[in-house]
């Protein structure tokens, strides 16, 4: 049985009054809540101190949106997977559709940033996902398939978490489709089968894509979505409660 779990990642946004006020509509919010699904933000680096410690005692949970495949040293400039395991972090968002287009993350770097994440004690939220050019050209699964090889060769864990994000619905207010996005799904489900039926039974598969409190329902009802990864709407707590709250 696999527990839900809804994601906010609040991208490059925020300064330390918006996050105080966003974290506090959320904590006491979530308070009242009876959501079966686990829940959990990912903010900027700089807004990591304070999500810990304003999440202290509740159930909200925090991760990072990126980690180095470095343990340490000099790299000016990067994060550490130690560094966010040392403050309290949870999860770390790892290759991100934003990070594979504008900052080089290649197939082979976010598989080397998951192993570097895990020696770490960190859980991974593996994303994966096609350009609509991709998705045109009829070639979405075949490219998610690549993405999934790599991550898998370097040693997928029960305790992962694989996000398929289509690029085209990535903050452009196009959700996927339930059926298209269950239908992703199950083939990221039979993938993980076909690597051991351990992994497929128990790691969580989020949808991403422009989901809201609106559709979040919908979404979440499909056999293989166990929840979401949230960009724009998980920056407005009432709006993420409700979607915490479909889960
Ligand atoms: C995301 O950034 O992971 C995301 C899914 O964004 P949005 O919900 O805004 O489409």
């Amino acid at each position: 049985m696999r527990n839900r779990l809804v994601v906010g990642n609040w991208k490059m946004h925020g300064t330390v009054a918006s996050a105080e006020s966003l974290l506090s509509g959320l904590v006491s919010g979530l308070e009242d809540t009876a959501a079966a699904a686990q829940y959990a933000v990912c903010p900027p680096f700089v807004h990591l101190p304070l999500a810990l410690q304003m999440a202290a005692g509740s159930d909200l949970q925090v991760g990072a949106q990126d980690c180095s495949e470095h343990e340490g040293g000099a790299y000016t400039g990067e994060v550490a997977g130690p560094m966010l395991a040392d403050l309290g972090c949870r999860y770390v968002i790892l290759g991100h559709s934003e990070r594979r287009q504008f900052f080089g993350d290649s197939d082979e770097r976010v598989a080397a940033k998951s192993v570097a994440a895990r020696a770490a004690g960190l859980l991974p939220i593996l994303c994966v996902g096609e350009t609509l050019a991709e998705r045109e050209q009829g070639i979405a699964t075949q490219v998610v398939q690549r993405q999934l090889q790599a991550i898998a060769a370097a040693g997928l864990q029960v305790t992962d978490v694989i996000a398929y994000e289509p690029v085209w619905a990535i903050g452009t207010g196009q959700t996927a489709t339930p059926a298209q996005a269950q239908e992703m799904h199950a083939y990221i489900r039979d993938f993980l089968s076909s690597q051991d039926a351990g992994l497929a039974d128990s790691i969580r598969l989020l949808y991403g894509g422009s989901v809201k409190a609106a559709n979040a329902a919908e979404l979440f009802a499909q056999e293989d979505i166990d929840g979401g990864l949230v960009g724009g709407a998980a920056l407005d707590a009432q709006e993420f409660i409700a979607i915490i709250e479909a889960g």
